[in-house]
């Protein structure tokens, strides 16, 4: 299959970097997905809200696509919505992902959110977020992780090195 490379922002690096783009049949996302994780990122499913892990979760770090592990949101965009999904007030960068119109629901226009490197369904933006961007990126916990950003306090190191 031909490849094909796209540029994606690094958050750790804080760099554009090359990487290629993640293409894969439905049967081999089955085979690599849980049953919920595979309706929602393949088929633009919704999980059922105030149930995905990370609607009320506080962290500081990263959430990741869960399908082919490109960064998505920094943990600090994230906010409490009160939406019942977790949501963020930006992206880690545009190049990251991508949106689409989505007009599934008739007479209730969307726009649909997907990772730019898989293009897994992430769930969907609306324009009543908070003061920052005014944007409300609603996402299906299912469809990201998290990786916690490791924050060494110089001072601690310090004194470790004296002990
Ligand atoms: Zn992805």
């Amino acid at each position: 299959m031909l490849k094909k490379t796209i540029q994606v922002f690094d958050p750790k690096s804080t760099t554009v970097v090359n990487t290629t783009k993640v293409i894969k049949t439905n049967e081999e996302w089955k085979k690599e997905l849980d049953e919920e994780t595979y309706r929602i990122t393949r088929e633009k499913g919704t999980e059922s809200p105030w149930t995905g892990k990370y609607t009320d979760f506080e962290g500081k770090g990263w959430f990741y696509c869960s399908s082919c592990k490109l960064y998505l949101f920094d943990a600090n965009t994230k906010y409490h919505s009160g939406c019942g999904w977790p949501s963020f007030y930006d992206v880690i960068s545009n190049k990251n992902v991508y949106t689409k119109e989505d007009n599934s629901i008739k007479g209730r226009p969307r726009v649909e959110v997907l990772c730019k490197q898989c293009d897994a369904h992430l769930g969907h933006v609306f324009k009543d977020g908070p003061k920052q961007t005014g944007l409300r990126y609603c996402i299906n916990s299912k469809c990201i992780d998290f990786e916690e950003k490791e924050e060494q306090e110089e001072e601690e190191i310090e004194k470790e090195e004296k002990n």
